[in-house]
């Protein structure tokens, strides 16, 4: 199995950025990722200080060319498994999240990471490690990783864990694909700014799907499947993820456009992914159970 190692990062996601790794669809490797702060913040006195190179904030490992790949194509990312180091950081900061007034100053709490549990202080919360950034190349300008957007990025959605594939819509040859920004665990909204930020290795497969086309994210569970979109407000946001979200329950059941929305309101779940990011993302949930398949 090919490896990617984390010395490859990017800070943009960028057509003009250079193929680090080539694959094939259908093929199976692993991401080495590095945590959004580049590894600066590791101990619980390494804070966002004026030794911090805030140029480093947010890489991704990548770009990674899928071959025969084309613009227009659906890149779907099979998440097999998200394997954390042992410590990550928790991080606050003047500003940050909805509370960020009451900041007074940056802060670094250290998590410590053992037998499927994560240490936060005294108490133990249950380790559930998901993907905070993952995306392809967009079409026009490059999108720093920190953002999210139609072409994926800092989603930072709890659902991008073991077991669920994402399917990315494709702008240019070859998808180029970038992930990174591991979490060993994050609440929905990620309220003070951060996850567990953690250094990880994801063992991923991708495969080019045409039979879909894609305005905006989707993640696929065993259970549901997660419509994933971006705004500058929330109120933004609800309204792209909304608009696809009912124009697929619409398509793959044959409603017209008024039930799919009358569906959307009875069946589905609107939930937050994150309200911290310079978009904030939201996303609705449609049991694979409402959906003709
Ligand atoms: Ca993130
Ligand atoms: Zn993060």
């Amino acid at each position: 199995m090919k490896r990617l190692t984390r010395n490859h990062l990017i800070f943009a996601m960028d057509k003009q950025n250079q193929p680090v790794l080539y694959v094939d669809s259908g093929e199976r490797f692993i991401v080495e990722t590095e945590d959004c702060f580049s590894h600066q913040i590791v101990e619980s006195d390494d804070v966002l200080n004026d030794n911090f190179d805030y140029s480093r904030v947010n890489p991704a490992t990548g770009p990674i060319f899928v071959n025969g790949c084309q613009p227009g194509n659906t890149l779907k990312v099979t998440i097999h498994k998200i394997e954390v180091e042992s410590r990550g950081v928790v991080e606050v900061y003047p500003g940050w999240g909805p509370l960020g007034n009451k900041v007074e100053k940056a802060e670094t709490k250290v998590v410590s990471i053992s037998e499927g549990w994560a240490k936060f202080g005294k108490y133990l919360l249950p380790l559930h490690p998901m993907v905070g950034v993952i995306g392809v190349a967009p079409a026009g300008e490059a999108v720093l990783c920190g953002s999210p957007g139609p072409h994926g990025g800092n989603l930072d959605t709890v659902n991008l864990a073991e077991g669920a594939e994402i399917y990315l819509p494709v702008f240019v040859s070859g998808a180029k694909l970038a992930l990174g920004d591991i979490h060993a665990i994050m609440g929905d909204g990620e309220i003070c700014g951060t996850g567990v930020e953690i250094r990880a290795e994801v063992d991923i497969k991708v495969e080019i799907c045409k039979s879909w086309q894609l305005s905006i994210p989707v993640v696929k569970t065993k259970e549901s499947y997660f419509f994933i979109g971006s705004g500058r407000t929330v109120e933004d946001a609800i309204y792209i993820t909304a608009e696809e979200a009912v124009r697929f329950i619409q398509d793959r059941n044959n409603l017209s456009w008024t039930e799919a929305y009358m569906m959307a309101s009875i069946a589905t779940d609107l939930l937050f992914s994150q309200v911290v990011n310079p978009l904030k993302t939201v996303r609705i949930r449609i049991p694979r159970k409402i959906i003709d398949e």
